[in-house]
């Protein structure tokens, strides 16, 4: 006997997973250059130079310490080091006693489900979002609220939202900039969230929670604000991850922050930690501990994302189809030229082009365009793009 649950999630079908191994497969008859794989988010941009060498210099240097156990919450002086970027930064008020590293921005979002649920909680999450999201709240016991998206703009549709907020609302979550639509929250969008956030805590006598998952922040194109949530929400978590920023993926680092002055942010903060011992992710990967608070204010020459995203985003509207311009991360949720999205996304790939239908992302009729990828690749997808319009004249 083992857990159905789990062998469920362990077998279940990811339409993106699928069409990463479909590429592989049909790159392999077809050759790779035929094949226009925009299905998944695996930074394009290698890890600055600093970063290599800093862990060559680190492993160079302290060969027999740097692979050795550290707190369990992460070493003093690589929180440290994060702290004061983030005060830097963001003005954020961070104690390294508030931080927390773990394996990813995944890790950090497990451990504050884990940390925060009592029975009956539930998380709000609004469309589209990040698939994982469900699994990682359903298995911290939670129950996940889906709030449809808002298409015009995908900021948030706040009629539905405030009747979706109970006394069962532990917290809300929000990922900006955002996967898969790429938008950005405007402060205005957060900041009338905060504001029915803070009543609605007031009515219920609890306060309830924003997860902000922002393993995306610095991907942002020009003049783009990207609010630093906990000044616009007293009671916000943050959780971050150098996956993207520092294109590190494979590297499994990042962080929970529980600010200073959210509520019960002592109890908050030892929860989280009992969450990460509970999960065993203790002592996140000691050598990216180092390397990532050594050089966490920078980012990979991220800049290509943005000629990538300006590039497809005139072509697609050119050849007719309809996109929300993305603020950032690196990816376009156009709206599919069929309203089944799974079947747009069929007769795409009939034509070597991976693009995931928005279903998954509780978008029906959009799909998912990853554009971390080079630039070369998108010009030569630009005709398939226009052959799959033109097939639905
Ligand atoms: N949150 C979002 C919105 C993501 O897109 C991803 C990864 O793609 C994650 C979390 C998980 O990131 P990590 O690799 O840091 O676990």
């Amino acid at each position: 006997m083992v857990s159905e649950r789990m062998k469920g999630l362990g077998t279940a079908r990811s339409v993106i997973r699928e069409l990463f191994e479909y590429g592989k497969a049909r790159a392999a008859q077809v050759g790779a250059e035929n094949v226009f794989d925009f299905s998944i988010g695996n930074p394009s941009v290698p890890a600055p130079a600093a970063v290599n060498e800093t862990a060559a210099r680190l492993l160079r240097e302290q060969p027999d310490l740097i692979h050795a156990y550290t707190s369990a919450q992460g070493a003093a002086d690589a929180r440290e080091r994060f702290a004061a970027s983030l005060n830097r930064r963001f003005n954020a008020g961070c104690t390294p006693d508030r931080l927390y590293l773990t394996v990813g921005a995944a890790a950090s979002l497990c451990c504050v489900f884990n940390g925060l649920t009592c029975p009956g909680d539930e998380f709000i999450v609004f469309a589209p979002y990040f698939p994982e999201y469900k699994v990682f709240i359903e298995g911290a016991g939670a129950r996940m609220v889906l709030i449809p998206p808002e298409i015009e703009a995908f900021q948030i549709d706040f009629d539905a939202f405030e009747k979706a907020v109970t006394p069962h609302t532990k917290g809300v979550l929000v990922n900006s900039p955002n996967n898969p639509s790429g938008v950005v929250y405007s402060r205005a969008t957060l900041e009338r969230l905060a504001a029915i956030l803070t009543q609605k805590s007031g009515e219920y006598g609890h306060p309830i929670y924003l997860i902000s998952d922002e393993p995306y922040r610095e991907i942002v194109y020009a003049g783009v604000e990207v609010p630093w949530v906990p000044h616009i929400y007293r009671d916000t978590i943050v959780c971050y991850s150098f996956s993207k920023s520092l294109s590190l993926p494979g590297e499994r680092i990042g962080y929970v922050f529980v600010p200073g002055e959210a509520a019960e942010g002592d109890d908050v903060y030892a929860a989280v930690a009992g969450a990460g011992r509970s999960l065993g992710y203790v002592n996140a990967p000691s050598l990216f501990q180092q390397v990532t608070s050594l050089c966490c204010d920078m980012t990979a020459d991220i800049k290509i994302y943005e000629e990538n995203a300006r590039l497809f985003v005139s072509a697609l509207r050119e050849m007719g189809y309809h996109v929300v311009e993305p603020d950032g991360a690196f990816y376009l949720f156009p709206r599919s030229l069929e309203p089944d999205d799974a079947a747009f996304s069929e007769r795409a790939k009939a034509l070597d082009l991976l693009i995931a239908p928005g279903t998954g992302f509780g978008a029906p009729g959009h799909v998912r365009i990853s554009y971390c990828v080079q630039t070369d690749v998108i010009r030569r997808a630009l005709p398939r793009f226009k052959e799959l319009a033109d097939s639905y004249r």
